[in-house]
């Protein structure tokens, strides 16, 4: 479900403000974000529990956009980071401390020693070594750190390799076989305080299965740790459930609720949920205009194809260069009669830099607005200077009100801190 159709005039909205609109006023490339669809998203995830007390941690990379995690904060959400940064924005846009978990294999001291200060759930720990490290710098501030183990169950969740976190061969996580004797040692630490079980086998799961193995495991697990008399309280199953980009039909959140919920029924704990993708993805899109387009022989050597080039790149979203990654293209006004075959590509000197492949699409001219679907994940979030391109502008939607909530970059912002070296400054004649 989102808020993103086709008004009478034929323009493309978001919500009730036309995107072409949002294009005359920021420029392009732009993502705009709908308020009511990530609202609307954040209540049905929360709902589907309301069977057991849990709290919905949504995890900011997906979208680490101020006014999208205020969203879900000003519903009550709590926040999942991976990382120092994450904690100071998650912090800014009002996220609890007490509702934010911090995960990640590479924890360093200074973000250990700035999540104890603030008071945090829980760290979701991912080694022996980084318990030793958060043992060490919580008896320095002389505190005890609540910890849960991120076991990794050995489940392939049976999506893009890069993306799979649950198989043993990942750097994520301790084997599930292994994690009993890492409770045992935590348990023993002065300043660590064992409170739960974390889990996350990956992103953009379409299936139920994956999810219930690694449920089904983890829930043994907390069995034997709670019958050897640990305080488990919390059990975080992660984040990771799929939405529809193209063809996919991956559970619908209250499917997913229920089989969780019913794999640690009985268990008095706190659930914790991470859920990221399905919060965002489908909420935001990335307005982009046509620069430029070029027929080229189709590979067959019967037709035409064509190059569409747009003014957003792989800097801007790079899953479709990453993954290889499939999102919808639809024209922002009207939409030109005719079909051909086209590849959707931006300005950057790569061939991997590509937005869509092989398409039937309409026959854009230059000038021509098109809206990215489902660029609300991992799109703005994942972006990067690269080509030396100033970043994109955000904008958040609700009802007919629009406002920017993150300006563009300027040329400026793309080389800021960079300096001259002194021995290159220094402009002495050549000497014969
Ligand atoms: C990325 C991540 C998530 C969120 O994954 P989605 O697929 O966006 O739901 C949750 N937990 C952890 C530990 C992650 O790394």
């Amino acid at each position: 479900m989102h808020h993103f159709a086709v008004n009478r005039q034929g323009q493309l909205c978001c919500e009730d403000f036309p995107l072409r609109e949002i294009a005359r006023r920021t420029g392009t490339p732009v993502y705009v974000y709908s308020h009511a669809t990530l609202a609307h998203h954040f209540k049905v995830f929360d709902d589907a529990f309301a069977a057991i007390p849990h709290i919905v941690c949504y995890s900011m990379k997906a979208n680490s956009n101020g006014s999208v995690i205020r969203t879900f904060t000003n519903l009550g959400g709590g926040v999942d980071i991976v990382s120092g940064g994450e904690l100071a924005r998650a912090l800014s846009a009002g996220a609890k401390p007490k509702k934010i978990v911090y995960s990640g294999v590479g924890k360093k001291v200074w973000e250990i020693e700035e999540a104890l200060r603030r008071g945090i759930l829980m760290f979701n720990v991912e080694s022996r070594e980084e318990l030793e490290t958060i043992d060490a710098v919580a008896g320095r501030m002389r505190k005890r750190a609540p910890v849960s183990i991120r076991v990794n169950p050995d489940v392939d969740p049976k999506t893009h390799p890069y993306i799979s976190t649950g198989l043993k061969k990942n750097k994520f996580g301790i084997h599930i076989r292994q994690a009993m004797k890492d409770y045992e040692w935590a348990a023993r630490r002065r300043h660590i305080e064992v409170v739960g079980v974390d889990c996350h086998i990956g992103s953009q799961l379409t299936d139920l299965s994956p999810f219930l193995d690694a449920a089904g495991r983890v829930r043994r697990l907390v069995d034997q740790l709670l019958a050897k008399g640990m305080p488990i309280r919390l059990v975080d199953v992660g984040g990771g459930l799929g939405i529809r980009y193209n063809d996919e039909l991956p559970p619908h959140p209250k499917e997913y609720a229920n089989a969780v919920v019913n794999a640690f029924r009985g268990l008095d704990v706190t659930l914790v949920l991470e859920p990221g993708r399905v919060l965002v993805g489908n909420a935001g899109v990335l307005v982009t205009e046509v620069l430029y387009t070029k027929p080229i022989p189709s590979p067959d050597g019967k037709g035409r194809k064509y190059f569409f080039i747009v003014d957003a790149a792989m800097n801007d979203l790079a899953r479709p260069s990453l993954y290889g990654s499939y999102h919808a293209i639809l024209p922002v006004g009207k939409c030109p009669r005719g079909r051909v075959t086209a590849d959707v590509v931006g300005p950057i000197c790569e061939s991997g830099d590509f937005l869509a492949k092989d398409r039937t699409l309409p026959p854009y001219k230059a000038g021509d607005l098109l809206a990215v679907m489902s660029a609300g994940a991992y799109g703005f979030s994942m972006s990067s200077n690269y080509n030396s391109r100033p970043r994109a502008a955000e904008v958040m939607v609700s009802g007919d009100r629009c406002e920017v909530v993150r300006e563009r970059e300027t040329a400026r912002d793309v080389s800021r801190g960079e300096r001259t070296a002194s021995f290159l400054a220094a402009k002495r004649p050549a000497r014969k």
